[in-house]
């Protein structure tokens, strides 16, 4: 007998990805987005993987990478398959490039910072960064090309015009962390301007890198501090513009390094492995931060 209440496919399995970049030591802030993560993981009967961000390859340095790791064992944070590591996959970034720049969507920019400073007009991101003035979105394409043959530094940025015609108006699921209700937030991408998808000095850049690994590692819910929600507008244009799936975004407060009242003000801007020379526990550091212990429920 076929019980039509039985579903064909197995339910998806619910994946959560924490995801440092290890350009320093790792700070309470980390420790509290990593300790958020592990929790909604655990909330959610979800996976957690861990995925180092490290596609600025001259600050991200090997032995960054292996004391973040120490810090986030002596944290208690189990995670589970397989560690990836950005810089391990240029080309797969590469080959979404490829396809936006075959497709119209990308353009060769030559300016250097103070080019920008120098055009700019007013406008700024919700970064504070100044907007991408345009000079370079017309250049011509054979000219573009001699230069880059010619060894010049390159950026590639997002043509936002013609990103948003392809994909019209945007919105993303957000999720609330106490209720877990999902909140339909409408994106403005605009406000970005053409941003940089393949940067100068690393071939690829964060918003390119993000949606292409949330896909490809099937993440089903990312977890993230605010200061990356309004990110969230360009990842979404990338998705729809490489066909990929987009997940939930539940992004939670910051943790201020040195501002936050509750804890004493000398332990404000010390790195975890400080923190812990200085004698503090994780259990302390997690009951600080409002998490119960790893060994609990
Ligand atoms: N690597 C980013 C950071 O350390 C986080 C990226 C994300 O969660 O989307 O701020």
């Amino acid at each position: 007998m076929v019980d039509p209440s039985q579903p064909i496919l197995p339910p998806a399995p619910t994946v959560l990805r924490f995801a440092p970049s290890p350009n320093g030591h790792l700070h309470r802030g980390h420790a509290y987005s990593a300790l958020f993560a592990e929790a909604m993981a655990r909330r959610l009967g979800g996976e957690l993987i861990l995925r180092i961000e490290d596609i600025d390859t001259t600050r991200c340095k090997p032995e960054l990478v292996d004391a973040m790791r120490e810090d986030l064992d002596w944290l208690g944070i189990h995670f589970d398959g397989e560690t990836v590591r950005q810089s391990n996959r240029f080309d797969l970034y590469g080959l979404a490039a490829d396809r936006l720049r075959a497709e119209g969507l990308i353009y060769p920019c030559f300016c250097s910072r103070a080019d920008i400073a120098a055009n700019a007009t007013g406008e700024t991101d919700p970064d504070g960064a100044p907007v991408y003035p345009g000079t370079c979105r017309h250049l011509d394409p054979h000219m573009a090309e001699q230069r880059i043959a010619g060894g010049a530094n390159v950026a590639w940025r997002l043509d936002m015009d013609a990103a948003l015609e392809r994909t019209g108006p945007l919105t993303w699921a957000e999720m609330n962390a106490e209720t877990l209700a999902i909140s339909h937030i409408a994106a403005d991408p605009m406000a970005w301007g053409d941003c940089v998808l393949v940067r100068k000095d690393t071939p690829t850049s964060y918003h390119l890198s993000v949606v292409v690994d949330d896909a490809e590692q099937h993440i089903t819910h990312v977890t993230r501090g605010m200061d990356l929600y309004f990110a969230t507008a360009i990842h979404r244009v990338l998705q729809t513009l490489l066909g990929l799936p987009a997940p939930i975004y539940c992004h939670h407060k910051l943790i201020a390094d040195d501002d936050d009242k509750k804890l004493s003000k000398s332990r404000g801007s010390m790195s975890l492995r400080d923190l812990r020379d200085e004698g503090l526990s994780a259990a302390q550091l997690r009951r600080e931060l409002g998490f119960q212990s790893a060994a609990a429920g």
